[in-house]
């Protein structure tokens, strides 16, 4: 599990006769990160006036003094301008709305009473809704914690299929298993899980935009493939994958294909019928649903052996008690992001463009990652060389702008983002870069806000860096 994200978090007081004394420092000396550290104060004085805050940041063995004037950010100290839709996304007012009604009813889906069927009629509508938005049947689709508990299973299912218990291969001789090295960390770890246990896993690479190579596919199935998990759009750097073609490939080789499509659904159409995969995993909170919910998609007649064992629910591939309150929020965010597909994809990406050419036309030396047309609309990812991630998102965040970085604190580990070394891009490179992704609720002001800060940060970054700013 990566440790805690947690690198700095900011305590205030407020003493008596307005001395402010505020610590922003807290530092996690983890062993993983041990070579990072925040060690914060803020000046001033006086009832409670603040006229800048300092605090000075380790980051890779180099010294960054932040600089924060409390002047002119005391009215952006309201305004706090969320970029990181990719990480998460807040709930929409209808599904909010939706879910406190929920909450009345308390029922067990499971139940035969009144109760229980209004419960589960909440459920399979939303099940429908969520079938409606992957371009499936209600009956393929499976509720579960999230895309990580998705993914996993299916994992597992593929390593029950494989072997037997002593680890003996099965009748098919199929035991090989093919993912990408782009994965996220749930795909990615499960597939090592596998091979630290001794079966055949190979990370196929992917091209400088971050797509898989065909060929390369083609030359790695074999008679001996069981299953291949390709993700139909990356979360770091937006890079679409072509599943439809990777599965007839995977298909034609008698393999098992499986997609996670967490990222894609809500943003691209997704149809998993037509792409004709046997399984695709979703998540509810990437879509301006509640975090803990998610969906596997499982063709018909496609195996599935339960990740958790117990009751009947779902037709016993996956028990416990229904979490309808989670499931109906869901249901109304998949309604919502089905009929919105288009206005989305049309205005969100207007607005990451503009963003893209902000950056381009003030920043110098930058490189835009990721592929430039077959892109999910809201995602840019952007390295800025001889400036380290962490410090462009401190200091953004000190201005109330919330964006993500691919390495160090935010995955809990030192290593550049493995996306991005991936894509060709050095240690140094990858460091230096920095996700926007972009939601519902961001305005063209917003996005003329953030070039306007960004600009003299990366400067600012630069400077004091001893990096080289080469290209
Ligand atoms: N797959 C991808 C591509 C993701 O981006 C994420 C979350 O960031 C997941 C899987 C995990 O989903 P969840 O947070 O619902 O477990």
């Amino acid at each position: 599990m990566p440790s805690a994200g947690l690198c700095a978090a900011g305590y205030h007081f407020n003493y008596l006769f307005g001395v402010h004394i505020s610590v922003i420092a807290k530092v996690v000396e983890r062993s993983r990160i041990r070579n990072h550290a925040v060690i914060a104060r803020r000046a001033g004085a006086g009832c409670g006036v603040v006229l800048f805050s300092y605090f000075f940041v380790i980051i890779n063995n180099k010294w960054y003094l932040m600089i924060q004037n409390n002047k002119s950010k005391t009215a952006l100290n309201d305004k706090r301008i969320y970029i990181d839709f990719n990480a998460s996304t807040p709930l929409k007012d209808e599904v909010k709305a939706a879910m406190i009604e929920d909450l009345e009813i308390f029922g067990n889906a499971s139940s035969m009473h009144a109760s229980g069927r209004l419960a589960r009629a909440r459920v399979e509508q939303a099940r429908e809704a969520v079938a409606k938005l992957a371009g499936a049947s209600p009956e393929t689709i499976i509720f579960t914690s999230g895309g990580s508990e998705s993914n996993n299973t299916v994992f597992q299912t593929m390593r029950s299929l494989a072997s037997d218990a002593e680890g003996k291969p099965l009748g098919t001789g199929r035991v090989e298993f093919i993912t990408t090295a782009i994965e996220h960390p749930c795909v990615l770890n499960s597939a090592m899980e596998l091979k630290k246990h001794g079966y055949n896993v190979t990370f196929l690479p992917v091209d400088e935009f971050g797509r898989l190579r065909i060929a390369d596919l083609e030359k790695a199935l074999s008679e001996k493939t069981l299953f291949v998990s390709v993700m139909a759009a990356n979360n770091e750097i937006g890079t679409v994958q072509d599943i439809k073609k990777i599965a007839k490939l995977v298909k034609s080789a008698g393999a098992f294909m499986h997609t996670d499509a967490v990222q894609a659904i809500g943003k691209i159409p997704v149809n998993a019928d037509d792409w004709a995969v046997d399984y695709l995993s979703m998540s509810a909170h990437k879509i301006y649903g509640p975090k803990g919910v998610g969906a596997l998609y499982v063709r018909k007649g496609s195996p599935l052996f339960p990740l958790i064992h117990g009751g009947h629910q779902e037709e016993g591939l996956r028990a416990g008690t229904y979490n309808n309150f989670g499931i109906l929020g869901f249901g109304k965010a998949a309604q919502i992001a089905a009929q919105e597909l288009e206005k989305y994809s049309g205005e969100i990406s207007a607005l990451r463009d503009l963003l893209r050419r902000g950056i381009e036309k003030n920043i110098p030396n930058i490189k835009i990652n990721g592929h430039p047309t077959e892109v999910l609309p809201n995602t840019l990812n952007v390295s800025f060389p001889g400036a380290e991630g962490e410090a462009i998102l401190l200091s953004l965040d000190m201005q109330g702008i919330e964006v993500s970085t691919g390495s160090a604190c935010a995955s809990g580990s030192l290593e550049p983002s493995h996306v991005l070394m991936a894509t060709g891009v050095g240690p140094e490179l990858a460091h230096g870069s920095i996700r926007f992704s972009l939601g519902w609720g961001i305005t063209r002001e917003d996005i003329n806000y953030i070039v306007e800060i960004l600009t003299p940060i990366i400067a600012r970054l630069r400077a004091m860096s001893t990096l080289s700013v080469g290209a």
